[in-house]
């Protein structure tokens, strides 16, 4: 979802002045969660402008795309970058499938069972809901 509204997401980060971005980003992630959520649960699409809305974002969403391009990464892209690696790799639950809440508390999972030979390492670790991982794996 922030990959197809990647522009907006930048748009968004980077109208804001530097004291109020970082508590704009939480923001928008815990609103994009929320909405995602819902969709989730309801079947009720996202709405990026609701979205936006919601966090105090006013106005058109403008096709940014038409916006010249700079060759550098600036700091407002270089935080759409985190935001969206993030979002794309960290997000969600590998075993409810559900979003998680950066401001949550996680679970380090081991992807292959302790008992069955699996390791502390990075490669076996998974971060889940605590819930989840309180469970027995089939
Ligand atoms: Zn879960």
């Amino acid at each position: 979802m922030l990959v197809d509204q990647k522009p907006v997401v930048m748009a968004a980060v980077s109208n804001t002045n530097k004291q109020a971005r970082v508590s704009r980003v939480r923001d928008l992630l815990a609103e994009l969660i929320r909405s995602l959520t819902v969709e989730t649960e309801t079947g009720t699409p996202t709405n990026i402008q609701d979205v936006l809305s919601a966090i105090g974002v006013q106005g058109k969403i403008l096709d940014v795309s038409m916006m010249k391009t700079k060759q550098n990464f600036d700091e407002d892209t270089k935080i759409a970058i985190v935001i969206q690696q993030s979002w794309q790799s960290a997000s969600k639950c590998p075993i409810c499938g559900g979003y998680m809440l950066p401001s949550q508390s996680v679970s380090f999972d081991h992807k292959t069972r302790v008992r069955d030979g699996g390791l502390g390492t990075a490669s076996n670790g998974q971060m889940v809901h605590p819930f989840c991982n309180s469970g027995v794996k089939s």
